[in-house]
């Protein structure tokens, strides 16, 4: 089964709970020019980058010597809702098609059902799979405090490895019993701490502008589709904090509760069946976090109702619904938490980004004159650089208005 590489932590995260399943996962490999070029043949221009850079992917994947078209199956979550996502993966079954591949397996779990699809009842790879994600947000957080401030270029990305390598061998592994697999995840979380806090540093940490990122989820994380958005905040002078993947999954589940609500189910089986699985997934979560509690002082994320209720005066969350409604209120947890700066990153005509891009100003007006920028991306590199630079000076300004140097 192929995952696409929404970001290459989370996607070799989630292989690894994939295989545990005995599940042959792999992370694809990243498409050249000619598997990126190809797609042109199936695809329009009116579809979302995410779609053309995982089929492009995809097609990298198919070209490699070896590779058995009969035995591939492909990973295309789906969602029902008003924007693109919920077609790709009736688009991708039929490409695959056309690519001669009549019997294509493409396994499309849905938000709707809370991704219920991944496993059925199998509660052992669905926590298993939400340790996946909730490990890979935290090392990506961890690595992204760190990175901006280490004396020698490419320490922490070092530590970073061999810390998913190690998660990998955990969440791969089917023999272990689930509260072992909790434990040894938290154990590479202290062993990977611990190495962080010998890094030798440069500049004390936190002293840079703290630039937090929302936007759309595959183009916030795959650093090819953002032009290594964070690198580049990294390289002028910022610190980059990005909104969670779990976050998503936290919305989800916030957003069944609330259909029941509404269906009158408020005493259910169903609403029940809810409460439970977020009682565990926040067992999990603990139980993961536990080591890095003092390393996140400061940095907690917050819940996704505090964002709903922030996003609220400005897209109500029964109306406006998914990532436009998270994206406002996470801009101004960020503010509150002390960014100095947050910037969207969306593929270009997403729907969600043409909304928030009307209503940031408002929000930066109420918070400070925060700033907030929208980036799109449609796969043709536009001059980052010049356009970050102003951003970061506009950062910088409303950081020293902050009294924060
Ligand atoms: S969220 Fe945006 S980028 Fe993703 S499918 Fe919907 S419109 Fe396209």
């Amino acid at each position: 089964m192929l995952v696409p590489r929404m970001s290459t932590v989370g996607a070799e995260a989630l292989s690894a709970a994939l295989r545990s399943f005995g599940i042959d996962a792999v992370v694809p490999p990243r498409a050249g020019e000619r598997s990126m070029a190809m797609t042109g043949r199936f695809i329009t221009g009116e579809e979302c980058l995410p779609q053309r850079v995982t089929l492009a992917d995809f097609i990298e994947a198919m070209s490699e010597p070896g590779f058995d078209r009969d035995k591939a199956a492909y990973f295309m979550p789906t969602s029902a809702g008003p924007c693109r996502f919920g077609q790709y993966a009736n688009l991708m079954r039929k490409i695959l098609k056309e690519l001669g591949h009549e019997n294509a397996l493409v396994f499309s779990p849905t938000s709707t059902d809370q991704y219920e699809g991944i496993a059925g009842n199998v509660t052992r790879f669905k926590r298993t799979a939400w340790r996946a994600v909730v490990a890979s947000d935290a090392l990506r957080k961890m690595t992204y405090m760190y990175r901006p401030y280490e004396a020698e270029s490419g320490a922490t990305d070092r530590v970073a490895e061999d810390a998913l390598k190690s998660l990998c061998t955990v969440l791969e592994n089917p023999d272990l019993r689930l509260g072992r697999q909790l434990r040894l995840l938290s154990g590479v979380f202290e062993e990977t701490r611990d190495r962080m806090a010998g890094i030798a540093l440069k500049e004390q940490r936190g002293t840079r502008p703290l630039i937090g990122i929302v936007g759309e989820i595959f183009i916030r994380f795959n650093s090819e589709s953002n032009q290594h958005l964070v690198r580049r905040i990294e390289a002028q002078g910022g610190e980059a904090w990005i909104a969670d993947v779990s976050e998503w999954v936290w919305y989800t589940n916030t957003e069944r509760e609330r259909r029941l609500r509404e269906a009158g189910q408020s005493f259910s089986p169903g609403m029940a069946a809810a409460k439970i699985r977020r009682w565990v997934q926040k067992h999990d979560e603990e139980g993961i976090l536990a080591p890095l509690r003092g390393i996140f002082r400061g940095r907690e994320e917050e819940p996704v109702e505090k964002l709903l209720e922030y996003s609220r005066p400005y897209l109500p969350h029964e109306k406006a619904m998914g990532e436009m409604t998270l994206n406002t209120g996470k801009v101004i947890a960020f503010q509150k938490a002390g960014c100095d700066g947050v910037i969207d990153a969306s593929p270009f005509t997403c729907m969600n980004g043409i909304v928030t891009e009307a209503v940031y100003p408002h929000v930066s007006r109420d918070f400070g004159g925060i700033p907030v920028r929208i980036f799109y991306f449609d796969g043709v590199p536009i001059d980052l650089d010049s356009a970050l630079e102003i951003f970061m000076e506009l950062a910088r300004g409303y950081r020293r208005k902050q009294g924060r140097g």
